[in-house]
């Protein structure tokens, strides 16, 4: 028997709808590529989204097809987001930190009809226009008077390309399983592969992201989405603030310390997300000037693991909440939130912060369980690392033209359904995950594992240091042994002695660097993660201390 309840599809157009007729003049607020900072809201927003759905479909934009864009997160990226999305086209975001012939690549395999660029990736666009070959439109998202041309063919104004478009458009009437967005992953292993969100994936995750032990945001908030929206769609925000009425804030291209908090005591900002490099040189502006936070409350941090330095920083020196969010491009992004569990409640103050560290808990919506190499389950006893695997809705199924397809359906998933995150994880009594490396950045050692991510941690918390990283280097006797490389802060001089005393007694002693290096830069990729891989490729030939004893 069904259930008599009304057909109500699950599509995002609805999300900007509700934002429209429920708060239309709550804010949105962008720090503009042109650097003012200007003023919108979801009206205005709704308005333009209309607008760039008849200015889409009079370029023979149609349902399925693809539109690019190499954008900062601004109230323009929006409305082009949710007028494409709106119409049954698939709104594409091209991360403008990858290599250029990548960008290319991506684009090309996406078959993006219009590509949008604001005028900071005009050089980018300079250099492989030449080679997309099917973007007929360039639309550079500034206004006439401003616009800089360049070199680039087809070009049009974003003023120019919603003029005289009416805000009569229809959107949505289609199935919740229609396509909406792709976001191709990194590709740091082959080529990058596309993930391709559908509406009602889109819907549901934002749902989930925004539970009480997840965002939490409701109409008060001022969110600021510091994590770009081609980085996995920053992490919802621009859907989930729509959803429940927050203000919008979004830094545009200036992510540094100082203008991130120029926004935020500008505007109010009580909530922000990004990655950890961010959250630094944000809490290194506050504290090298002396300043506070007066009206930010919570800050997700997810993307890498959070440095024991950060979490203690926001939550001991400023009173901020720290809500450690762990996931990926595939999950939508997000699969877990470090939320404390009841049982933490109790716990004194270091071990919250301890259990803070850890990734957290899977939110109604995802399921997390950990296996060895042939998929046999491992327990969830906080101790038995183990491939982590996802299964969800807004969990990806299949790769953009099947790529990296596992079985002949064309997946990308296990025998048993389930998604192979390439993480390694434990899963304790409470379902609280906590990473302890990627597959492929583990350090194997004599048959065992050895968690680069623990030591990093640490070496991270030590005097001195701007940033760590650990990998494994070959050893004759043990196949891999770790190196500690590190990045001190301008002026600091820590020692190799200094350093390792600092993980003494911390990691076990097995798991002791074999030696320590400093480098004047550790090398982030593309998505301000350490990149592990340009790492191995500097230290392929190190020889290690301990070598030459085993030889
Ligand atoms: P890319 O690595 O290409 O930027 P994603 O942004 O999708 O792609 O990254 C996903 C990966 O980032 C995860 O599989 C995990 O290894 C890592 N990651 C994300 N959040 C966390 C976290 N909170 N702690 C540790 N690792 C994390």
């Amino acid at each position: 028997m069904l259930g008599l309840m009304q057909e109500w599809p699950l599509t995002v157009d609805k999300i900007i709808d509700h934002a429209k007729t429920n708060f239309p003049r709550r804010e949105v607020v962008t720090r503009s590529t042109e650097g003012p900072i200007t003023r919108s809201n979801y009206a205005a927003v709704w308005e333009n989204a209309k607008r760039a759905t008849n200015a889409f479909r009079a370029r023979g934009v149609a349902s399925g097809d693809r539109v690019g864009t190499l954008a900062w997160t601004t109230d323009r990226h929006m409305e082009i987001w949710y007028g494409a999305m709106n119409m049954g086209a698939v709104l594409h975001t091209v991360n403008p930190r990858l290599f250029p012939e990548q960008i290319a690549w991506i684009i090309n395999h996406a078959e993006d009809k219009i590509l949008f660029l604001d005028t900071t990736f005009i050089p980018i666009v300079e250099k492989i226009a030449p080679l997309l070959k099917t973007v007929t439109t360039f639309v550079l998202l500034s206004d006439r008077a401003q616009a800089p041309a360049g070199a680039i063919p087809h070009f049009v104004a974003y003023d120019a390309f919603l003029h005289g478009h009416s805000t009569d458009a229809a959107w949505g009437g289609f199935d919740e399983h229609t396509a909406a967005g792709l976001c191709y992953t990194s590709g740091t292993t082959g080529d990058p592969k596309g993930v391709l969100y559908s509406h009602r994936s889109n819907v549901l995750h934002a749902m989930m992201a925004n539970q009480t032990d997840g965002f939490g945001c409701g109409a008060q908030d001022a969110v600021m989405p510091i994590a770009p929206m081609f980085h996995a769609n920053a992490w919802a925000i621009t859907f989930v603030a729509p959803m429940c009425g927050a203000k919008l804030v979004m830094p545009g291209p200036k992510l540094d310390g100082a203008n991130l908090y120029e926004l935020i005591e500008g505007e109010g900002v009580t909530f922000i997300a990004g990655v950890p490099t961010v959250q630094l040189a944000l809490l290194n502006h506050v504290r090298d000037n002396g300043l506070k936070f007066s009206t930010l409350r919570r800050v997700a941090i997810g993307g890498s693991a959070i440095p024991e330095a950060v979490l203690r920083a926001y939550e001991d020196d400023y009173g901020v909440e720290v809500i450690h969010a762990w996931g990926m491009t595939e999950m939508s992004p997000i699969g877990t939130f470090g939320k404390p569990h009841p049982e933490h409640v109790k716990l004194g103050h270091d071990d919250r912060i301890k259990a803070k560290l850890k990734q957290g808990r899977a939110p109604f919506g995802v399921e997390l369980k950990i296996t060895d190499d042939d998929g046999n389950l491992k327990p969830h006893d906080g101790k038995a690392f183990g491939r982590l695997m996802v299964r969800g809705p807004a969990v990806a199924r299949a790769y953009f033209k099947n790529a990296g397809a596992k079985n002949d359906k064309g997946e990308c998933l296990e025998p048993c359904g389930f998604f192979d995150t390439g993480d390694v994880a434990t899963i304790d009594e409470l379902g609280v995950m906590q990473i302890t490396d990627r597959a492929k950045d583990v350090i194997k050692s004599g048959g065992e594992w050895i968690s680069s991510i623990d030591i990093e941690n640490i070496a991270m918390g030590a005097d001195g240091v701007a940033c760590a990283a650990v990998i494994g280097v070959y050893h004759p006797k043990w196949d891999e042994r770790p190196l500690l490389i590190v990045e001190p802060k301008s002026g600091a001089h820590p020692t190799r002695e200094r350093m390792l005393a600092v993980l003494d007694g911390k990691i076990a002693k097995w798991w002791m660097p074999d030696d320590v290096v400093f480098v004047e830069k550790i090398p982030l990729g593309a998505t301000g993660k350490i990149n592990k891989l340009a790492l191995r490729e500097m230290f392929k030939n190190y020889q290690l201390p301990t070598t030459q004893a085993a030889e």
